[in-house]
């Protein structure tokens, strides 16, 4: 049985449904684990709220629901958020509609975020399988930060920062995996999900 917990309410559901949290460093892989995961047609994964401005190809509605600070703020006040936090100058958020609407369609529904909204997940809803994504070293991270090409200097060295202090929180979360190769990280999680 699933039990989520959320404005003093309980809201409990069949076996069906997961919700996988996976957090990971940036160049930690764990976008291109997601992209992998949501080809099977039973994974949906999260869009999440930001006010980070999109990167080159990065649709509204799709990658994420871009909005103004203004705008996530007022989110915010209505408790439309059932986690949210600041990532690198930027607000992350993920709406209690999408958890709701994947409880109800008892989906695997996956949510790729940080690992301050991770904690108010795993608080909120100790059911949710909760996954740590890892370069095997710092090196490879940080040359996964600079070929992606889409951050300047500056911006990879405070997500270094970043990174490393995401890595401490590791130990909160029921499974960490070390990506060093994709098909293998992918193939671990696909286990850990008994798929
Ligand atoms: P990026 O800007 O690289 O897309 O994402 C930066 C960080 O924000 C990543 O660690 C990503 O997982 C996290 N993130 C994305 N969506 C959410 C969300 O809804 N909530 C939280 N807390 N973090 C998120």
């Amino acid at each position: 049985m699933y039990k989520f917990i959320f404005e003093d309410s309980i809201i409990s559901k069949g076996e069906k449904g997961k919700l996988v949290i996976i957090s990971g460093p940036s160049g930690s892989g764990k976008t291109s684990i997601c992209k992998i995961l949501t080809k099977n047609p039973k994974i949906k994964q999260s869009v999440s709220y930001t006010t980070r401005k999109p990167r080159d190809g990065e649709r509204d509605g799709i990658e994420y629901c871009f909005i103004e600070k203004s705008e996530f703020e007022k989110l915010i006040n209505e408790n439309k958020f059932i986690e949210y936090a600041e990532y690198c100058g930027y607000l992350y958020g993920t709406s209690v509609s999408t958890i709701k609407e994947a409880i109800d369609n008892e989906e695997i529904l996956i949510l790729a975020i940080d690992v301050k909204g991770a904690l108010q997940i795993m608080d909120k809803m100790p059911e949710a399988i909760s996954i740590f994504i890892n370069a095997p070293d710092d090196e490879t991270l940080k040359l996964r930060m600079k070929n992606r090409l889409t951050e300047d200097d500056a911006v990879i060295e405070k997500r270094f920062i970043v990174a490393r202090e995401e890595m401490g929180y590791s130990k909160h979360y029921d499974y960490c995996i070390v990506n060093d190769r994709l098909d293998d990280a992918v193939k671990e999680i696909e286990g850990i999900l008994n798929l």
